[in-house]
């Protein structure tokens, strides 16, 4: 049933900008201050208080319009977007409706069934909201700190089909945003927020079905299991004959299910019309001239670079140039082997799977990781031992080589074909079931015996000699 429609995607994204103080006004943005201490009559709203705008900002959000292949407007201009809500002590949000400053934009994502071009509507400029803080008492605190930190909002066109595309576009726009210094991309402060709006259709068909917007995902791990739990939600809905209604929905992380939150603002709504205290932004193109030359390597760059570099593949490339701070770290540690694709595996594979949270650092120094590698790569040690120790070196600082640990800790590879096989016969004799189950056509005979050779090994066999050795020996039986 599934496989009859196909979802299509399109993300909003919301980035606060590193800027050293506020859209409109010279409160700090820092996170963290204590609540209600970096505020303002201007970002409080207070009557009579009037915007300056930073051009700060305009610089970053154009550096992000270019660095994402868009055009710049040379005349946009910002409005009010009417609405009340406690965190918005104005009751209306200056963004930019009509007019956005950047415009038809792309990012190119890579995926493992490869490249994909996705179409970026626009970027425009506002100001963040405050933040309501809900306590126990069932009461609702209010920090304005937020009130009027700088974003940018990015719209993609509805472009993705699938969750692996969302997530990849979303780790391609935070790589380009953290690449040229305009944000810090927390997910986990909210410095870099995504709505995903998603419908379905059925293969084949040209209309798009009624959407609903994804809200509050706050890892790509809940993004992605929320897009593919509204997929089926969506096409069962549509199986049973139901509408689909246009609407904000949530995620619970508990139950894996999306779940309605209210009914979707209509555009009139908002009432949108211009800022009366506001100039329009006029955009010289020296301006942007200036901010081209400021641009700096970007992740698609450096990924064609560590391709031919270092022969590894390009979504292998991709996922390693898409953190900054990752890539630095592999063009660190390779310097310590000449086995460049294992390193790379090792990255993407046990790195990141101890890295669990997403904004956390890289806690194993780069020369270890390398000679790791470089261990793998001349069979000295099997990939389990790898995996054991990028474990063991975990946010250790390590005086000696790896070697040397590897050689104490008898962890190194054992090839030796006549040990190997007198293991293999003793595993025959003593386990003459599994011998038997695999005589049976039981295929996971097989492995259970490669497993137990291993275990005489410690887990430090030679799997592919191991596998030779049992494959014949199971042969003669
Ligand atoms: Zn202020
Ligand atoms: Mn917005």
């Amino acid at each position: 049933m599934l496989e009859n429609y196909e979802m299509i995607i399109g993300l909003e994204v919301h980035c606060e900008l590193a800027t050293k103080t506020k859209i409109f006004c010279a409160c700090p943005t820092k996170f963290g201050a204590q609540p209600n201490t970096q505020v303002c009559p201007v970002c409080l709203g207070l009557p009579g208080a009037l915007p300056v705008l930073n051009e700060e900002v305009v610089k970053s959000a154009v550096k992000a319009g270019v660095a994402t292949n868009c055009k710049i407007a040379r005349f946009s201009k910002q409005d009010r977007k009417n609405y009340f809500y406690p965190d918005l002590p104005k009751a209306y949000q200056i963004s930019q409706y009509d007019m956005p400053l950047c415009y038809d934009g792309h990012l190119v994502i890579e995926t493992e069934k490869g490249a994909t071009k996705i179409g970026e509507t626009l970027i425009h400029i506002e100001e963040d909201a405050g933040k309501l803080i809900h306590d126990k008492e069932k009461a609702a605190l209010l920090d304005f700190n937020r009130c009027g930190v700088p974003l940018i909002e990015v719209v993609s066109k509805p472009d993705i089909r699938s969750s692996e595309e969302a997530v990849a576009y979303l780790k391609k726009l935070r790589a380009i945003l953290q690449y040229c210094g305009l944000s810090d991309c927390k997910m986990n402060e909210g410095s870099f927020r995504c709505d995903v709006n998603l419908s379905v259709r059925k293969m084949g068909e040209q209309n798009l079905g009624v959407r609903t917007e994804l809200k509050n995902l706050n890892s790509f791990q809940f993004i992605s299991k929320a897009i593919e739990h509204e997929f089926k939600r969506q096409v069962a809905d549509i199986e049973n004959g139901e509408i689909i209604v246009q609407e904000t929905r949530g995620y619970d992380k508990k139950c894996g299910k999306t779940f309605s939150m209210r009914k979707k603002e209509d555009i009139k709504d908002y009432r949108y019309f211009q800022d009366p205290e506001l100039v329009p932004i006029i955009v010289s193109d020296e301006f942007i001239e200036g901010i081209e030359k400021e641009i700096p390597v970007l992740p698609d760059e450096r990924k064609k670079s560590c391709i031919s570099k270092y022969a590894i593949t390009a979504y292998e490339a991709e996922l390693i140039t898409s953190n900054k701070e990752i890539a630095d770290y592999f063009e660190e540690a390779v310097k310590f082997t000449s086995k460049t694709k294992i390193l790379a595996n090792l990255i993407i594979g046990e790195v990141f799977k101890m890295i669990d949270r997403e904004d956390d650092k890289v806690k194993i120094e780069s020369f270890v990781l390398g000679e790791i590698a470089q261990l793998s790569g001349e069979g000295y040690i099997n990939s389990s031992v790898c995996k054991k120790l990028v474990a063991a070196f975990w946010g250790e600082s390590v005086k000696s080589s790896v070697k040397k640990y590897v050689d104490e800790n008898d962890l190194a590879q054992v090839s030796d074909k006549e040990l190997l096989t007198k293991y293999t016969i003793d595993v025959f004799k003593n386990m003459p079931k599994l011998v038997e189950d695999f005589k049976n056509g039981k295929s996971n005979a097989k492995k259970a015996i490669i497993g137990q050779v291993m275990a005489k090994t410690n887990g430090n066999g030679n799997p592919i000699v191991i596998n030779d050795i049992v494959t014949k020996m199971l042969e003669l039986q």
